[in-house]
């Protein structure tokens, strides 16, 4: 098979998810000199982004923002040598000693991979979104924007996934209808700004998505305000990043084994059936889904896949003599 595998997108580890969990990996893998990308959709597309307070995280001596906790998380293994790239995973490839993984923005090569994407999957989707998918339904603005030349589109959501994507939309859409389930947005305060000001965009806050309509396309979608009555608009594209409550493990594609619950199955030290592929935290079931241990998970996996790595090139010099 022909790659485009080069030394810049060739890495010791690959972290999909930069929460707590996949953020405290990367500090490990950095300090201990592996070269490590860690990719992440959005700074508050994941649990500890989108908390208002945290307090019981330990060394806190007042509460701060979850984003904020976060940030510093990021700051702190950047300042060992991670790279962070927004990007967000859509498939990979683990069964092989070169690992791939395939964002929106490209593909990276890898010794090791550590899944962290969290569990704020969705378990169920809205009425007509299945049926409508490829149709005018999309999850990747970056990708299907520009089918949608001087045409009407909805993005429903309230990260800073969300955003980015209604405001690349807005490159081509002639308008973007912003429909927020909550009250406010969950995103850094110039990002909002940045959607608020541009012209092309109709927020729509404290909304319900009922439905997406269509039969062979996308023709409108079906909407509640909170406390008032139901909305039709007619659109062309309907963008979905809602959260749920489920692991994100679809883009592994039945690579990994996943239990009952959905979520990817490890031994003590977090590896999967898959020498060199991790996950941590709350991707996993059967812990408590604190940040505390989300960290503590990522440094033990982290660790682990230091040893195993250096291990492994050991013997691989040791045979070259
Ligand atoms: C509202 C709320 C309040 C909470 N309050 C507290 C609290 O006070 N104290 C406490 O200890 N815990 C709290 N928790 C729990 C805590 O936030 C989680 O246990 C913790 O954040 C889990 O860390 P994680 O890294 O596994 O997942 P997350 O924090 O969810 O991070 C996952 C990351 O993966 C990224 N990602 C997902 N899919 C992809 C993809 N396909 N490609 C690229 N990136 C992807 C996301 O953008 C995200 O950044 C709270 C959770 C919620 C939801």
């Amino acid at each position: 098979m022909t790659t485009d595998m080069n030394d810049s997108n060739l890495y010791d580890v690959v972290i999909i998810g930069g929460g707590p969990a996949g953020a405290t990996a990367a500090l490990y893998t950095a300090r201990a000199g592996l070269k490590t990308l860690v990719l992440d959709k959005g700074l508050t597309a994941g649990a500890l982004g989108i908390t208002g307070k945290i307090a019981n995280y330990p060394g806190l001596t007042e509460p701060i923002s979850g984003a904020e906790l976060l940030e510093r998380m990021r700051s702190q293994a950047k300042s060992f040598g991670a790279q962070f790239v927004t990007d967000k995973v859509i498939g990979v490839v683990l069964n092989e000693e070169e690992k791939m993984v395939f964002g929106n923005q490209g593909t990276y090569y890898s010794q090791a991979v550590i899944v962290a994407t969290g569990s704020l999957g969705r378990g169920t989707r809205i009425k007509g979104e299945e049926e409508l998918l490829g149709k005018g339904v999309s999850y990747c603005a970056t990708c299907d924007a520009a089918f949608f030349k001087d045409q009407d589109v909805m993005v429903a959501g309230s990260s800073d996934e969300a955003i980015d994507e209604a405001l690349y939309l807005t490159r081509f859409a002639s308008r973007v209808h912003f429909l927020c389930p909550r009250e406010d947005l969950k995103a850094p305060q110039e990002l909002i700004d940045e959607l608020l000001a541009n012209p092309k965009v109709d927020l729509h806050c404290n909304t319900t998505l009922l439905e997406i309509i269509g039969t062979e396309q996308v023709e409108a979608v079906r909407f509640q305000p909170k406390g008032q009555t139901e909305e039709t608009l007619p659109i062309k594209g309907a963008f979905v990043y809602l959260q749920g409550g489920r692991p994100i493990t679809d883009f592994l594609q039945d690579q990994l084994e996943l239990n009952e619950g959905g979520c990817v199955v490890v031994d003590k030290e977090f590896q999967t059936a898959i020498p060199g592929v991790y996950a941590v935290g709350d991707v996993l079931c059967n812990h408590v889904k604190q940040v505390v241990i989300a960290a503590g998970e990522g440094a033990v996996a982290g660790m682990a896949l230091e040893k195993a790595l250096r291990g492994r090139r050991k013997i691989v010099v040791d045979w070259a003599k």
